[in-house]
């Protein structure tokens, strides 16, 4: 191969003359005479020509070059409207890297079929931009929180607490002991290190045995979670509104071309940027799904998730919906002084049918309440001690969110189900491959 490899974006870009590119074949078909290859590499792809004139004593292996064959390709690329991509590479040399066998995955393949190829599934266009934007949103967040003055923490994974509902706990086989779980979040261990930094936030995997089936809960999802010292209800949620602004911004800002791909229609997310959150109460909640949409719900009932969708109908930027009734919610969360049966609790809640994104609080400074809420609820305040030395050692207002990483790809990459949003999801049925 003469010179120097560049990307097939690089290749497109520079338009005419001699390049050498690499990748893999994304699809091929042939005469005995011309052999048209398009390859793919991370950055794009690009039809390919082999003229049998000026490969004929090696045109057996040209025409053995099947689906998924890596191979390098030198030659002269030029403008061809008809080509995919608008432009066409007519090849002098090649050189097969790694043969291909039959790829099992061609066209209309079924759903249940592509999860167990995930693996081969990932090199897809559709999960190749998928993944670009993931990184995208991962990059995003860091930016977003290390540019407020955030520090990274890490908290365990291996947990003997638990914090979001025993119902949805994996228990650890841990060397015998019956009382270690996998985090459900980092939340009680993170208060704790708001006394050293005030101001911290994480990327890491939650996890949540998650029985019901439904298209945005995983058994293992990537939670960013936050933790402010001195920080009051509002500014917990004008930090969640901030930090979906910088997301939705960075993936217009870099991935246009991928969200076009995935046939998702960017222009939906301009009012996340453009415009203010609508922001409302619980109560206030209820008010407007009984006007618009006779929905008559209890008082105290939780919100579900066809409630959700019917109140993010009405607007085009997510609502951050607020104190909701104490007892849907953690023990945790701060008792309005107005009114003690509704908590500083919020959950931001996506447009176009996607529901719960963040969900955050103020957290409660009343070691008594407290206990008496982990008691209503079945728990032994005595496994929360380290915890609640939290209170007792110099507290001060605080709170945090936290914010489902794969929940946020599937609304901005508008996906019918969050599997698509994690190269290999977990879910009750699925753990292989
Ligand atoms: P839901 O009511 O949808 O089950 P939750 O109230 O259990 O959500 P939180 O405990 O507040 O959620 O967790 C914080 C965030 O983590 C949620 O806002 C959501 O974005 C995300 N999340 C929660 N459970 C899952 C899950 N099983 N899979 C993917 N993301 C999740
Ligand atoms: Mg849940």
């Amino acid at each position: 191969m003469a010179n120097k490899f560049i990307s097939i974006k690089e290749a497109i870009e520079q338009g005419q003359g001699q390049v050498s590119i690499r990748g893999w074949v994304y699809r091929e078909r042939g005469s005995n005479k011309l052999k048209f290859i398009t390859l793919r590499d991370s950055t794009n792809v690009i039809q390919c020509v082999l003229d049998r004139g000026n490969f004929d004593s090696t045109w057996s292996e040209v025409d053995s070059i099947r689906m998924e064959t890596s191979m390098e390709l030198s030659g002269e690329i030029k403008k061809d409207e008809r080509a995919p991509t608008g432009y066409e590479l007519q090849v002098k040399e090649f050189k097969v890297v790694g043969k291909s066998e039959n790829f099992p995955i061609n066209k209309d393949q079924s759903v249940e079929f592509l999860a167990d190829n995930r693996h081969l599934w990932l090199r897809s266009r559709r999960m190749t931009s998928m993944l670009k934007i993931r990184s995208t949103v991962f990059a995003a967040i860091d930016e977003f929180f290390k540019g407020e003055g955030f520090y990274e923490y890490h908290s365990p994974i291996f947990q003997a607490v638990q914090c979001e509902g025993g119902s949805e706990l994996f228990s650890v086989n841990y060397f015998d002991k019956k009382d270690v779980f996998l985090a459900q979040t980092w939340q009680l261990y993170a208060e704790p290190a708001i006394f050293a930094l005030e101001k911290i936030y994480t990327i890491s995997p939650s996890f949540r045995a998650e029985k019901s089936k439904t298209s945005r809960h995983l058994t293992e999802y990537w939670h960013a979670e936050m933790e402010v010292a001195w920080a009051n209800f509002e500014e917990i949620q004008n930090y969640g509104e901030r930090l979906l602004k910088h997301i939705v911004k960075k993936v217009l800002d870099n991935n246009k071309p991928e969200l076009e791909l995935l046939e998702r229609d960017w222009k939906k997310l301009l009012p996340t940027l453009e415009k203010p959150f609508i922001r409302m109460t619980y109560t206030e909640a209820l008010k407007i799904l009984k006007d618009k949409f006779e929905m008559d719900i209890e008082w105290g009932k939780d919100l579900r998730t066809i409630e959700e969708e019917k109140l993010v109908s009405l607007y085009d930027v997510p609502v951050i919906c607020t104190y909701y009734p104490k007892k849907v919610k953690a023990f945790y969360m701060t008792e309005d002084q107005e009114n003690p049966e509704v908590v500083q609790g919020c959950d931001f809640l996506a447009p176009e049918g996607n529901g719960e994104i963040i969900g955050g609080s103020h957290r409660e400074h009343d070691l008594e309440k407290i206990k008496a809420r982990l008691r209503e609820q079945g728990e032994d305040p005595a496994q929360y001690e380290f915890y609640l030395d939290t209170r007792r050692y110099g507290s001060v207002p605080h709170g945090g969110f936290g914010l489902g990483v794969e929940r946020v790809i599937k609304w901005v990459c508008g996906l019918d189900n969050i599997k698509d949003a994690i190269p290999f999801p977990r879910t009750m049925e699925r753990y292989k491959p």
